[in-house]
């Protein structure tokens, strides 16, 4: 799962960016609204913080390009304290959700969580495919009940096909919502990642779409 932050204050960016890192997310950053522009037209997100108050282009604004655009990433906005006006205008401009600053991370990552889960239909907090049961709150993956040891990259291509069960998904989609921009990408690495998954949650956990992708099943 791929989150865009988009804040231009320089240490709660930061303290965003490390919050969902340590969650197991791929996170990029923009500090004004062009850059944020620019990154939500070349890359693929799963969900986006979105301060309001922003150099060069205003979040109120970005946020109704966007989905006039088509768009439907979940979008979290951040408000300044009390100002009811923009909560307003921000769910009315297509924001899924709403923080005031200041605000507990944790908060943040609840929020982000729940958004990412509605997004793909999911009612509730942990995700099952078959005997494999992922809890993105804790970043925990167990196979039967028993823990199972995932490096970070793992975790991100488990989470992300869970998240999109019963759907294929080609390897290039895989790509996008794993990394962050600025990560040196090697086109093979996926299919590495989804070989060691296999060794450690059993074969048939990760199914092949000949040519087209990877499928993880609710009940594979
Ligand atoms: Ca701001």
């Amino acid at each position: 799962m791929r989150v865009l932050v988009v804040e231009d204050e320089a240490a709660l960016a930061q303290q965003l960016d490390d919050a969902l890192t340590a969650a197991g997310y791929a996170v990029d950053r923009a500090g004004d609204g062009l850059r944020a522009d620019f990154l939500m037209q070349t890359e693929s997100y799963d969900a986006l913080v979105l301060d309001l108050g922003l150099p060069k282009i205003d979040g109120l604004t970005l946020l109704s390009r966007w989905r006039q655009a088509g768009h439907t990433t979940p979008v979290l906005i951040l408000t300044a304290r009390g100002s009811w006006h923009e909560k307003v205008q921000g769910i009315d401009g297509g924001a899924d959700d709403y923080m005031a600053k200041p605000f507990q991370v944790e908060e943040v990552l609840a929020r982000i969580r729940a958004l990412i889960r509605r997004a793909g239909g999911l009612a509730s907090r942990e995700i099952r495919a078959g005997a494999i049961v992922l809890d993105p709150r804790d970043a925990r993956v167990t196979l039967g009940g028993i823990p199972v040891k995932l490096t970070s990259h793992e975790f991100k291509v488990l989470s992300y096909l869970m998240h999109q069960r019963d759907r294929v998904v080609s390897q290039m989609e895989l790509t996008e919502h794993i990394y962050a921009q600025d990560f040196d990408r090697e086109s093979n690495t996926v299919e590495v990642f989804v070989a060691r998954l296999r060794r450690k949650l059993g074969a048939s956990a990760i199914e092949t779409v000949r040519g087209l992708g990877y499928r993880m099943g609710a009940s594979s």
